[in-house]
């Protein structure tokens, strides 16, 4: 017998296991519209070329060793990435009131986040959007904080319920942590607008609420770096604290390097060098210090204007392509006459189309149509293309008539 015999078999997650189920599917019309991971129009996965071209400098750079990093990471990441998301004009991060450490993409990034607040803010409840990435709640719970969650979505209007979130806000205890994911949510790709985005700033600094921002989509929500960051930078911009977790994974295309940041906003230049101290004993025992080559690659990116430049341009050429998904499914269900109002899909943003679709719809679309998606009826607009929208759309059609 074994010592384990008693352990049971864990169900797969409800992302990446639809993912399984997909590679198991020997169907050749079968289409993954599960994991959020960018597809080219002939469906296949995407390494940006700006970023060969830094993995070229990288490895042609004789003076490049396998060394490991510090504890917080690579320090140029460090510096350009809080840059990229708070502004290069930011005066938090001229005030040297930042302390940034690379982290394992967003996921980690998140994670050490949490583990800090565990150990050293007051308040250990963490709001959550309703719904939200699925793996928020266990990432926060783990780490020792408890989940409580505020309205978001409105299944009525598929948009966002703003009054539900003011309301929810209001009630939570002052002090308490609230997750905002900074642009493009997910899964329901309804973001509030700049007014309203200002409106829970008021509401939140009021209460004293902690934001904590989840940026994992910094630029594939509207194309705009800038644009995809203001909600951070409003709440920045009046001078109170936050955290910001960041993930490469989209936006470069860095899935698989696992390249992300943390970044807390502090009062003052002497509390950020403290807060930085106790980063370090969260992240030591953890995983000791994060892996240099995918960092290596996004400094490399981020400091070289050219680069730079480039790197812009393929990032609108992805966020476009996605946007043009959307109108092309939006047309697709409208010639096909399928009943219902589907205008969300043109209107909601970023990566997910969260479509309305019920659990029983969801499966009879993958039983019959061989498309794979989470049960909660959100897709994956970027594994889209020209080809494939057509038989989306008909295994909608079908799903709903
Ligand atoms: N937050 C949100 C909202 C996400 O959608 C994702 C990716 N699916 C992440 C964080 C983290 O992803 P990663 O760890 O791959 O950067």
């Amino acid at each position: 017998g074994s010592v384990f015999a008693h352990v049971v078999k864990a169900p797969e997650d409800p992302i990446l296991g639809v993912t399984v189920a997909y590679n198991k599917d020997p169907s050749p019309v079968k289409v993954n519209l599960g994991v959020g991971a960018y597809r080219t129009e002939e469906g296949k996965p995407l390494v940006l070329n700006v970023v060969r071209r830094a993995e070229q400098m990288l490895v042609n750079d004789p003076s490049r060793v396998k060394e490991y990093l510090p504890i917080t990471g690579l320090a140029d990441f460090n510096k350009l990435s809080a840059k990229l998301i708070f502004g290069s004009d930011s005066p938090a991060i001229q005030e040297n009131r930042v302390a940034t450490v690379q982290c394992l993409s967003g996921t980690g990034s998140l994670r050490v986040g949490s583990e800090f607040l565990a150990r050293h803010y007051s308040e250990r409840t963490i709001y959550i959007p309703q719904p939200t990435w699925g793996n928020h709640p266990k990432v926060f719970t783990l780490a020792g904080l408890s989940v409580k969650t505020y309205r978001y979505y409105d299944p009525a209007t598929r948009g966002l319920n703003f009054q539900g979130l003011l309301e929810d806000l209001s009630s939570a205890p002052s002090g308490a942590i609230v997750l905002l994911h900074a642009c493009a949510h997910n899964p329901t790709g309804v973001d509030p607008t700049l007014d309203q985005w200002e409106q829970i700033r008021q509401l939140m600094r009021s209460k004293g609420l902690l934001p904590f921002f989840d940026s994992a989509y910094q630029g594939f929500a509207s194309g705009s770096l800038d644009a995809d960051a203001q909600s951070v930078r409003i709440f920045v911009a009046d001078g109170g604290e936050c955290l910001t977790a960041q993930s490469y994974a989209k936006n470069m295309g860095l899935y698989g390097e696992r390249v992300g940041a943390l970044s807390i906003v502090c009062s003052s230049a002497d509390v950020a060098v403290r807060v930085e101290s106790q980063l370090k004993l969260v992240i030591r025992p953890m995983y000791s210090n994060p892996p240099i080559h995918g960092a290596s690659i996004v400094a490399t990116i981020l400091k070289d204007r050219a680069l730079f430049h480039e790197w812009t341009i393929e990032l609108k050429a992805m966020a476009d392509r996605i946007i043009s998904m959307r109108q092309l499914l939006f047309d697709a269900l409208r010639a096909r006459g399928t009943p219902g109002d589907w205008s969300h899909i043109i209107k909601q943003i970023g990566m997910f189309t969260f479509t309305g679709l019920n659990r029983e719809q969801v499966a009879f679309m993958t039983q019959e149509y061989h498309i794979y998606m989470t049960s909660d009826g959100r897709i994956s607009m970027a594994g889209l293309s020209s080809k494939t929208v057509p038989h989306l759309a008909d295994a909608i059609h079908a799903a709903v008539t």
